[in-house]
């Protein structure tokens, strides 16, 4: 249950009755058009609705047509009437409808109450369409904008979404309150293509998928293995320079380690099948904690240790199902920005607002201001649900009410019922350039570990105390993030974190001798560049810098030689002119240091 903070009240018919409606529409023109078609399901979804027909094949000017009919009906003002009817009068309004027949049946037998729309014109006469269904639908559609959807694509689904059953056509609709809402929503999806971090990924060299190695298991070439490495290097260091200390484990556990944790049990969906090592079971760890825990439980802990933040660019393995799988964004190994921190519960505000003010900090830097936090807690009516005593839930959730709160993020919205079952959480989503929002830090209670790894201190009375542990990742997973920050900045990555900072481009051959003089100065001075000394033209070499997306282009011929200076090209600005080569490097080691 989610209660964002100011809820938009509606106007006009919810959205949700305008795209099944428009739905409902499509449906009778699709019929009109192919009278034979057999009629599947036609829900909303996301951003507009389908609707599955049992017919051969749908052709683009076929979905026009259906579009442009469509959009005729719907400014005829169209009545919807809602009727109850019993599973036989169903089966006799549906006596040619194979699918719905199905689904009268199923409804029939979970003893489900059956209802069907009408689709009336003006006069009251026999209906135009009738479709078995629940609702919600608009009470005429004249309270529709004919002109905010758009039939948008046919693609083949399986009936119920099973091989085994027959392959329908279905027809994607977008649909909107407005033409122009509809309008901005398509220009978002056009800006969103030209930034798929798939595409630009290929065209910028910095990641395949290969079917030989497996799917959901991304391969960075040397400028994605590079950006990968400066973005890890930043997070780490500040993590570091910010009480945290480094550790290390291993990628696999055995059996009896993920027992323990509970993993084998409540995770076990997640976690891909053991294997045997000298007849004892290893798992790919999906999570770093309990081999933190180990570390921990390493020697007897006293409250003077605590708190402990330990940090690890932890490479996690879990199951995805291949369907779900997106380039970076959705893969089935990664690297976490992990770190556990162990704490007493006096020092537990202070540690949560710490990590909040880090995550700022982390994500400021990447050009993520926008944050949107959430708060995840018990369901108070579910206690079962969850594991942890009352006393402590009502302790951690109060610890991360207050730093949220004196840290400024006064309008997080709740989740009740939302928290792991080991203890509640804040998660943190960040507004891309083009407005979509992704989830990527999180800060976790776990009630659940240090118990099953009996992990306590010794507190300043000498008794044996219950260390509290926080689970954090700011960037959350690095391919992810990687996905994320290619889309958000669309490859043009600014030159703090750009694998490749500067192109050395020489106007001719005569130059590569001067060329290699600034590119070593450069490098000298820890700046990433290339050389571009190829055969081909100057102006193609200018050209393939560009679609590079590299923010420097330097060119150097002989009057850039005789005054030891170099060309400058700025992405976005274009031709700068000469500057002295000292000069351009201080500046440019300013604008790195600046992370501008
Ligand atoms: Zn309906
Ligand atoms: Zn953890």
């Amino acid at each position: 249950m989610k209660k964002p903070a100011g809820e938009k009240i509606a106007k006009g018919p919810s959205l949700e009755a305008v795209r099944h409606s428009i739905s409902h529409v499509v449906a009778l023109a699709t019929l009109e058009r192919f009278p034979k078609a057999k009629l599947g399901i036609g829900p909303t979804i996301e951003n507009g609705f389908y609707y599955d027909f049992g017919i051969k094949e749908i052709f683009e000017d076929d979905l026009k047509a259906i579009e442009g009919r469509a959009r005729e009906l719907l400014k005829q003002g169209l009545r919807f009437k809602k009727e109850v009817v019993t599973p036989a009068e169903a089966k006799k309004i549906f006596k040619d409808q194979p699918f719905k027949l199905e689904l009268v049946d199923e409804l029939k037998k979970q003893k489900k109450p059956l209802s069907v729309y009408k689709t009336y014109d003006k006069s009251p006469k026999d209906p135009l369409f009738i479709d078995l269904c629940s609702g919600p639908h608009v009470k005429s559609t004249s309270e529709i904008d004919p002109e905010a959807f758009k039939l948008t694509s046919i693609a083949g689904a399986y009936w119920k979404g099973d091989e085994k059953n027959p392959m329908l056509q279905r027809i994607y609709g977008l649909a909107f309150d407005s033409k122009k809402e509809l309008d901005d929503y398509l220009i978002m999806q056009a800006e969103a293509e030209k930034r798929d971090h798939r595409k630009l990924g290929a065209e910028l060299e910095l990641f395949m998928i290969s079917d030989e190695v497996g799917q959901g298991l991304p391969l960075f070439l040397p400028k994605g293995a590079r950006l990968k490495h400066e973005i890890m290097n930043f997070a780490l260091n500040t993590y570091l320079k910010n009480g945290y200390e480094l550790v290390n484990t291993p990628h696999i556990g055995s059996e009896k380690l993920w027992d323990r944790s509970g993993h084998t049990g409540f995770y076990k969906e997640s976690m891909y099948s053991p294997f045997g090592i000298e007849g004892e079971n290893y798992l790919l760890k999906p999570m770093n904690c309990p081999l933190h825990i180990q570390l921990y439980k390493s020697k007897p802990r006293s409250y003077r240790d605590l708190p402990i933040r330990w940090t690890e660019m932890g490479t996690v393995y879990r199951y995805e199902r291949s369907g779900t799988l997106h380039g970076l964004t959705r893969v089935r190994g990664f690297t976490q920005d992990d770190a556990h921190i162990f704490c007493t519960p006096e020092q537990i505000e202070d540690e949560v607002k710490k990590a909040l003010k880090l995550t700022m900090y982390i994500l400021g830097a990447f050009g993520f201001k926008d944050l949107e936090t959430n708060l995840s807690i018990r369901d108070p009516k579910k206690k079962g649900d969850f594991i942890g005593a009352d006393k402590d839930w009502a302790m951690a959730e109060k610890a991360l009410k207050a730093a949220l709160e004196e840290m400024g993020f006064n309008d997080f919205s709740y989740d009740v019922g939302g928290a792991a079952f080991y203890g509640p959480k804040i998660d943190i989503k960040v507004s891309d350039a083009i407005g979509r929002k992704w989830q990527l830090s999180t800060i976790q209670f776990d009630f659940n570990e240090p118990s099953r790894f009996d992990m306590t201190y010794v507190d300043q009375q000498g008794k044996e105390q219950r260390p509290l542990m926080v689970h954090r990742a700011l960037l959350g997973s690095l391919e992810r993030f990687m996905g994320v920050y290619i889309e958000h900045v669309a490859g043009a990555f600014p030159v703090w974190i750009a694998p490749v900072q500067a192109v050395v481009i020489p106007v001719s051959e005569k130059f590569n001798g001067y060329a290699e003089e600034v590119k070593a100065k450069l490098e000298a001075e820890d700046i990433r560049l290339e050389l571009y000394s190829s055969a081909e033209t100057l102006g193609r070499r200018i050209r393939t810098a560009e679609m590079q997306k590299v923010p420097y282009i330097l060119i150097v011929g002989d009057a850039e030689m005789k005054s030891q200076s170099v060309s400058v090209r700025k992405r976005g600005e274009g031709d700068l002119g000469p500057k002295p080569l000292d000069a351009f490097i201080a500046d440019l080691k300013q604008e790195i240091k600046d992370r501008k």
